[in-house]
């Protein structure tokens, strides 16, 4: 155990024994098998823990061989890592994170997969807050989705003033700011890499003159890659939204969430199901066209609350291919946001 001491965690910058991640040590003679166990399956870093591991145990004297395995945390595990860091955060502020300035909250809102509506989701929130004397802002950095600004029909190219990039202002007072508002048109596909998008999330949060918020809401690409975690590591994110939709591969989403909110600390504040049921124009029937929602379920297990089922509305679609999403409502929306306002 003191041997592993020496290895280091990289993202979460502590060693795997304080962090809790060897769940065993097994001495037979001069062999050594340990098993490590890791917040998720698909861990980019688990090559070079094992490796560092190995060469740990390997140096011992008396060691002949070594084998290191490598599992996934339990539940237990997982609430037992989160306090830790926890606890760290409370000891250390994080130099590195960029100061609040006048935002209130911050919530970003993630989704597994592309196409689950997540473009929709996220301004028909703002929306809600706007309706509820909020002041709000979208952070739009998913560049992939259909575009924010198209959605509240804002074309206007932010300018610079004093040094400060002002965001676009939709007609109810949001303020939003975009890729596609910095690149013109918006039909222009755009095939950015991780570092660049990193770099444009960090640019628009400390270049822009966001003024005094009560959210803001940042819209994160799909498939979330490390690189675009990372740029949010030094954002004060209070919180994550997930948006998820009855067709998704729920342990996808799961181990992203449980990750993203491990990375930067932070809770999973609600999970909402888009796409999740049809209601006939006519009758006003529920029809669940993907089988039983799977959301409330999906919350449980990351034990996150569950903000409600969204359905698929064509007057939505018309409404943000129209920019005329300001003019939209539905009571489903306005259930979801009381609850996460609540
Ligand atoms: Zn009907």
């Amino acid at each position: 155990m003191e041997a592993l001491r020496g290895v280091v965690d990289p993202e979460l910058e502590m060693d795997i024994v304080t962090l809790g991640m060897v769940r065993s040590v097994a001495i037979d003679h001069g062999s050594v098998s340990v098993v490590i166990a890791l917040t998720s399956e698909s861990c980019p870093l688990v090559g070079r823990i094992k490796g560092e591991a190995e060469s740990a145990l390997e140096k011992l004297q008396g060691v002949s061989s070594v084998v290191v395995e490598t599992a996934v945390m339990n539940d237990e595990e997982r609430s037992a890592i989160i306090e830790k860091l926890k606890e760290r955060r409370k000891t250390l502020p994080m130099p590195g994170k960029l100061p609040k300035q006048g935002i209130k909250r911050i919530l970003a809102i993630l989704s597994g997969k592309g196409g689950v509506g997540k473009s929709s989701v996220t301004s028909m929130l703002a929306v809600e807050m706007q309706r509820r004397g909020l002041k709000v802002g979208i952070l739009d950095a998913d560049i992939t989705g259909p575009s924010i600004p198209k959605i509240f029909g804002v074309s206007e190219v932010p300018f610079v003033l004093e040094g400060k990039i002002i965001p676009a202002t939709s007609s109810k007072g949001i303020k939003i700011i975009s890729m596609n508002l910095l690149i013109g048109k918006e039909e222009t596909p755009v095939v950015w890499r991780g570092p660049l998008v990193s770099s444009a999330i960090r640019q628009f949060y400390t270049d822009v003159d966001w003024g005094e918020l009560d959210y803001l809401l940042v819209d994160l690409p799909p498939g979330t890659s490390d690189a675009q975690l990372t740029v949010l590591q030094l954002l004060p994110v209070d919180g994550i939204v997930v948006v998820t939709s009855p067709q998704e591969l729920a342990g996808v989403i799961v181990a992203k969430a449980v990750q993203m909110s491990r990375m930067l600390s932070v809770p999973i504040v609600g999970v909402l199901e888009n796409m999740s049921y049809v209601k006939c124009p006519r009758c006003g029937e529920v029809i669940r066209l993907f089988g039983e929602s799977r959301g409330r379920q999906m919350a449980e297990q990351i034990n996150a609350p569950f903000l409600g089922s969204l359905p698929i509305d064509p007057d939505l679609s018309a409404s943000c291919d129209r920019g005329k999403i300001e003019e939209y409502r539905n009571g489903a929306f306005e259930e979801v946001a009381s609850k996460l306002l609540s």
